[in-house]
């Protein structure tokens, strides 16, 4: 087959597509959706009623970078210790706005608990979970009677496992009248959008700006959040929070979440997002964070640290020297960060690589900022140092460690100190 040689296009995600909403607390203001950069979020496991243990994971949370922390709030304890940890995160200088998580009596915790609706920032509504029959209208206007007395904008977020049954059912019937059945599964994906997009519809009808409303749909499945977000897409310009909910633990909840949402960042779909990961035992909650910011940074939507290149080591590396080394420079980089991040503005972008022998070290280290290509099994026991592509020295002997995180160090404060 003759293919005409054309310049290779590079792969970059699409524009989003979805009109800008922000989110506030004080004078910290987030802001989401449009050229908005897409924004990471979390939630917090502790009961809300321990109002310290919540104030505390928050601000770990927001340390770790989740610009928008979700807490749940699901009794009348719980809702009155809203304004403390509130009150708490400010004293602690932590700004990050929080979001209350409400279901079957949000009506009621959002009126009665005026402290906690002007503590919130935003409010997540399930439509699934607001009430059966002829409850489900009043108390749903009841929710966003609160968001616009307070003026915070609400999240409609549809759950498959929380789906409005009677919509549901609907549908169904709907359905065995048509020539040519849906299958289950597509009736399913429709009800979830349905619900999601005439339930904002309905918070414009009661007088919420449409420019106030998020929508998310999460699911957990990949190839059925794909689809039910590309038709969410396609059907609205509202910001999209993304989540593939009930994600798991440990690397299937990890490679489950990447695959989700980077397929559909990729496609200019997505503003917010959040990695639903099941904590392994001791595993910290702000593992979620991390993952979520990796993914952004993966696919080039956003930088947070510092990325090392590392190579996977073979059989040419047959000391775990190279592996030591990758992942005391990955640990001081993010070790450094909070402090490098107002002192070095860019050196989120910086690029280190750290290669384990001669066949793809010295190539690699030279497309990164900084590299260093260790002696594989049988090379001389030197390791040639790249800065800005250059080979620049070569380091020997034991503290070849200590040394080129010395580089790393000098390297930083000369490239991205801002001058006086
Ligand atoms: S750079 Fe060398 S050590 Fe690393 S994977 Fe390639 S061949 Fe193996």
């Amino acid at each position: 087959m003759n293919v005409p040689c054309l310049p290779i296009e590079a792969a970059a995600p699409k524009p989003r597509r979805s009109r800008q909403a922000s989110v506030a607390w004080g004078s910290r203001v987030v802001t989401v959706g449009g050229d908005a950069p897409v924004r990471v979020q979390s939630m917090t496991n502790t009961d809300t009623v321990d109002a310290i243990g919540t104030a505390i994971q928050v601000k770990e949370l927001a340390i770790a970078g989740s610009e928008l922390v979700r807490i749940t709030v699901n009794t009348p304890e719980a809702a009155q210790q809203v304004p403390y940890i509130r009150e708490q995160l400010d004293r602690m200088g932590i700004d990050v706005p929080l979001i209350g998580d409400f279901h079957y009596n949000g009506h009621r915790l959002l009126t009665e608990v005026p402290a906690c609706a002007e503590a919130l920032s935003k409010y997540r509504i399930n439509p699934g979970n607001v009430g059966k029959g002829d409850k489900r209208d009043r108390q749903f206007a009841q929710m966003v009677e609160a968001a616009l007395k307070w003026n915070k904008p609400v999240r409609i977020g549809v759950n498959w496992g929380s789906l409005d049954q009677e919509l549901l059912a609907q549908l169904m019937d709907e359905n065995a009248g048509r020539a040519q059945p849906w299958d289950a599964r597509q009736v399913m994906y429709e009800a979830l959008v349905t619900s999601a997009i005439e339930s904002a519809r309905r918070a414009e009808e009661l007088g919420m700006d449409g420019r106030q409303i998020l929508l998310s749909c999460k699911v957990s499945g990949v190839q059925d959040l794909v689809s039910v977000y590309r038709e969410l897409a396609r059907r609205c310009d509202y910001p999209l929070h993304l989540g593939l909910t009930e994600a798991g633990m440990g690397t299937k909840g990890t490679v489950a979440s990447s695959v989700a949402l980077g397929l559909l960042l990729q496609e200019g779909i997505g503003d917010t997002i959040r990695v639903s990961l099941t904590p392994q035992p001791g595993e910290a909650r702000t593992q979620e964070v991390v993952i979520a910011s990796e993914i952004l940074q993966a696919l080039g939507l956003r930088s947070f640290v510092p990325s090392v290149t590392a190579c996977p080591g073979c059989g040419r590396t047959t000391s775990t020297t190279f592996q030591e080394l990758a992942k005391q420079i990955d640990d001081y980089l993010r070790r450094q960060m909070p402090l490098w991040r107002a002192r070095y503005p860019g050196v989120e972008k910086m690029k280190v690589a750290v290669m384990g022998c001669i066949v793809n070290g010295p190539g690699e280290s030279k497309h990164a900022d900084i590299g260093i290509s260790l002696p594989g099994t049988g090379e001389a026991p030197a390791a040639p140092v790249f800065i800005d592509g250059e080979k620049a020295l070569t380091l020997r002997g034991e503290g070849i460690a200590v040394e080129f995180q010395r580089l790393v160090e000098e390297y930083v404060e000369k490239k991205y100190s801002v001058a006086d």
